[in-house]
């Protein structure tokens, strides 16, 4: 069978992965001069669920999508993986009551995900904290740069490879996973753009002390290299990916408020902006597309595309190779473009 897969980010490169170890040769096609030309190519990013209060399909999703990704990391070389754990600080009367339930009901092992709070946050992360915290003790970060090429290692694929209509490849199947660009070839996607930028900096004598991920309104990664990762600005609406310059002292006020005194003697060395593409309800769009038979999308896979891209690859390979599914089937309902008042018949 030909499978063609358009975009060589994340979720394409995911998927092809999947497929080759599955015994198909896929191929995939990328605009860019090089692979993870778009959102997926920070040099560092966090691989977390997106908690919710309640369990459903989209817990279940993501519990299935950060159990792959652990046992798949394990597995591929040179892709910065660092399991140091992950806080997520409680440092809104919202997003405390949201975690607290997010323990209580998603029903994961402790071993897995806890409650810690402050003092033990603070020892855990090697500097003081304010705030009680979810703690994630195997969560940390990637390169998804270097995670693109990684899955992509056995597999056939052509870079300067812009597509511009399903029709300009010959294949069996044919797999949209180019985030934004979708709508180009299947304009009643309902994806957003949201455009983000992440600010590097060098690190502080204090600021090296810390040990794990933080989360807050932002994010705050250990530093590699002397350099730490702050993530990263969100706003709807915007499709470019220029730098901004109000961008970094954002991502370094959202520091401060959250850890005050870490921000002090940051120096800023680096910086990306790029383009995330997302759902109106902010879960991925993951199946087939309605009214094309061979045609199946991967995209909007929001801020959390390191751990949906790879779930989502297993469950495009099930479904493209007729496979028993690996999600339950309200889970794989609620991914579907179908979801959608845009598809309805
Ligand atoms: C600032 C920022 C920080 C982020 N931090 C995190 C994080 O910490 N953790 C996390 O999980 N996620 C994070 N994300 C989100 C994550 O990066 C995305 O969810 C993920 O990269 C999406 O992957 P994708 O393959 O769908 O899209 P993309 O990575 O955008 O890939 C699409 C690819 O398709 C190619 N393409 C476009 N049009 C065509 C065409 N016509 N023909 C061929 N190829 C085409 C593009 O060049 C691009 O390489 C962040 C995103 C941003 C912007």
């Amino acid at each position: 069978m030909k499978i063609a897969i358009i975009g060589g980010g994340l979720a394409g490169c995911a998927l092809a992965y999947i497929l080759r170890q599955l015994g198909e040769e896929p191929v995939a096609y990328e605009a860019g001069s090089a692979l993870a030309n778009g959102a997926s190519g920070n040099s560092s990013g966090l691989y977390n669920p997106r908690f919710s209060a309640l369990r459903g399909p989209e817990s279940d999703f993501y519990a299935a999508a950060y159990c792959q990704a652990l046992r798949s990391f394990r597995t591929l070389a040179n892709i910065d993986w660092r399991p140091c754990g992950v806080l997520h600080l409680m440092d809104t009367e919202k997003k405390k009551i949201r975690l607290h339930r997010t323990v209580e009901n998603w029903g994961w092992d402790s071993a897995h995900m806890r409650l810690v709070g402050a003092d033990e946050a603070s020892r855990i992360a090697g500097v003081d904290l304010r705030y009680d915290a979810l703690y994630l003790p195997e969560g940390g970060s990637i390169s998804p740069q270097k995670l693109c090429a990684a899955y992509l290692r056995n597999v056939e694929y052509h870079l300067n490879a812009p597509l511009e209509k399903l029709d300009d490849i010959e294949a069996d199947i044919k797999i949209l996973a180019c985030g934004q660009a979708a709508l180009k070839f299947v304009p009643r996607l309902p994806i957003i753009p949201v455009r983000g930028q992440i600010t590097q900096v060098k690190a502080t004598q204090i600021s090296e002390n810390v040990k794990c991920n933080i989360c807050y309104e932002g994010y705050f990664m250990p530093a590699m290299d002397g350099v730490h990762t702050l993530g990263a600005t969100f706003q709807p609406g915007l499709d470019h990916s220029r730098i901004l310059k109000q961008d970094d002292p954002e991502n370094i006020q959202k520091l401060a408020d959250a850890i005050p005194g870490l921000e002090v003697g940051l120096e800023i060395v680096g910086q990306r902006a790029s383009v995330r593409a997302t759902s109106r309800n902010r879960f991925p769009i993951i199946g087939r597309v309605p009214g094309h038979d061979n045609v199946y999308v991967s995209v909007a896979h929001g801020s959390y595309g390191i751990l949906s891209s790879l779930m989502g690859g297993h469950l495009l390979a099930d479904m493209i190779l007729d496979r028993s599914r690996c999600l339950p089937a309200d889970v794989i309902a609620a991914l579907s473009p179908q979801r959608f008042k845009e598809f309805a018949a």
